[in-house]
């Protein structure tokens, strides 16, 4: 059952509760290998629970527009410090609700209305807040895509140059969803500085492998640096903004009064918390297995014949294109599911086929890794995801039933933050 247990929310509302416990079941039984989830632990869990969400805090530490922050704005410094800390950052904002606000503020705080804005496209593993057409950011601003090339599946940086020298966007994102590889943050400076422009780095879904030092850093490139918190940073669903001395006003002004209210003061805590932890030694230790892991996993694949997005990985991340199997990615995804392997379908680059139905399919290893899967066990997983997806294409139920089972029976070795099997 959940942990820590939710008594009072069992007497009050049962049928919420029940369904909590379900889904507290259902992580704890499942290969989970969405590339952007996490199994945060207890403690995180408990401080985003606290009165803290009693709280207004409209403003900032020292200067808030309501009484009675004297241990608030302790808890939002200490998260603040925390960060500023862990990144080696000048500062850290640590109020916006989640990735996509935090990335709005950046534009609030850089840009005007119809200015132009630069991100890697959509469909080749950037974030619909990078300006793609669907959001605010791409019918608000004048978006300028760049992409991957197709021999490599990389950044095309030679492209990149090219499009900012022409187009000369006030603002440039690095950073995507499905990136397998390095991101080259000295050569994005370089091209920003070239062409003028302030250069964000989204580090949303690597935070933790750079906190931990398993991917190089953006500070010192970057002027500005969002993430989410929730991701292989391990900590709530939120965010941060973090930039130099000479950005902290905009980006802050950006944030609050710009665009947002009151700050979620539990969330505040709970980065706070993820933050200690991701400065601890065995943090480090976990961000080098999340790579090991992707790599084995990555190779083990390679083996059974699929082909993966610029070949393997350098991080948490695995794109596959499963052109060559002869199955989409959502009925790929769809059958994995029930088999107990759950990860998304995703476009592919180039990908000839629609969003709603791509050719592949995207996969992370943050979530089994904080399970304690080491790489000995990538290669079974690997088997797995191929019988399974071999099974779909035939329709074979069967397999997928057989899989499930056995993906329970090994997970029961494996505990789960937020899960007690004992009564
Ligand atoms: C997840 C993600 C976001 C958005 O985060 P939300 O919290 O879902 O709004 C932004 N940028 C990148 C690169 C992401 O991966």
């Amino acid at each position: 059952m959940h942990e820590p247990s939710v008594p009072h929310l069992h007497a009050e509302d049962p049928e919420l509760a029940g369904l909590v416990e379900d889904e507290a079941r259902r992580q704890y039984e499942k290969l989970r290998l969405i590339a952007s989830e996490n199994y945060v632990s207890p403690a995180v869990l408990e401080a985003a629970g606290t009165v803290l969400t009693n709280k207004y805090s409209e403003g900032y530490a020292g200067r808030r527009y309501y009484e009675g922050q004297q241990f608030v704005d302790p808890i939002e410094t200490l998260a603040a410090d925390r960060a500023k800390e862990l990144f080696g950052v000048e500062h850290a904002n640590v109020q916006p609700y989640s990735g996509s606000p935090a990335n709005l503020a950046v534009y609030m705080a850089f840009l005007e209305p119809g200015d132009p804005v630069m991100g890697l496209s959509l469909p080749m593993g950037g974030h619909l807040t990078h300006g793609w057409s669907v959001s605010a950011t791409g019918k608000w601003f004048r978006p300028v895509r760049y992409e991957v090339r197709a021999d490599t599946g990389r950044v095309d940086l030679d492209q990149v140059r090219d499009l900012a020298l022409k187009e000369r966007p006030k603002l440039i994102w690095c950073g995507g969803t499905a990136i397998p590889r390095t991101i080259d943050f000295p050569a994005f400076a370089e091209i920003a500085r070239e062409a003028g422009a302030v250069l964000a780095a989204d580090i949303a879904h690597i935070a933790g492998l750079i906190a931990g030092g398993a991917h190089p850093s953006p500070v010192g490139h970057a002027d500005v640096i969002t993430t989410t918190t929730h991701k292989t940073l391990r900590g709530p669903r939120g965010a941060m903004i973090m930039s130099t001395a000479e950005h902290a006003k905009a980006v802050d002004k950006a944030v609050f009064p710009g665009l947002q209210g009151g700050p979620h003061n539990h969330t505040t805590a709970a980065i706070a918390v993820a933050l200690k932890e991701a400065s601890q030694p065995g943090f480090a230790v976990y961000a080098r297995q999340v790579v090991a892991n992707a790599k084995a996993l990555a190779a083990a694949l390679l083996d059974r014949g699929y082909d993966l997005t610029s070949g393997g990985t350098d991080n948490h991340l695995i794109l596959i294109d499963l052109t060559n199997k002869g199955i989409g990615g959502k009925p790929a995804a769809q059958a994995l599911d029930r088999a107990g392997i759950e990860l998304n379908y995703n476009a592919v680059p180039f990908d000839p086929r629609k969003p709603f139905d791509p050719s592949g399919l995207r996969v992370g290893t943050a979530a089994i890794t904080t399970r304690g899967l080491g790489e000995e066990r990538m290669p079974q997983v690997a088997a797995w995801m191929d019988e399974v997806v071999q099974a779909a294409s035939k329709q074979d139920e069967s397999v997928v039933e057989r899989v499930a089972g056995q993906i329970r029976e090994l997970l029961a070795s494996y505990p789960m933050p937020g899960w007690t099997s004992a009564p």
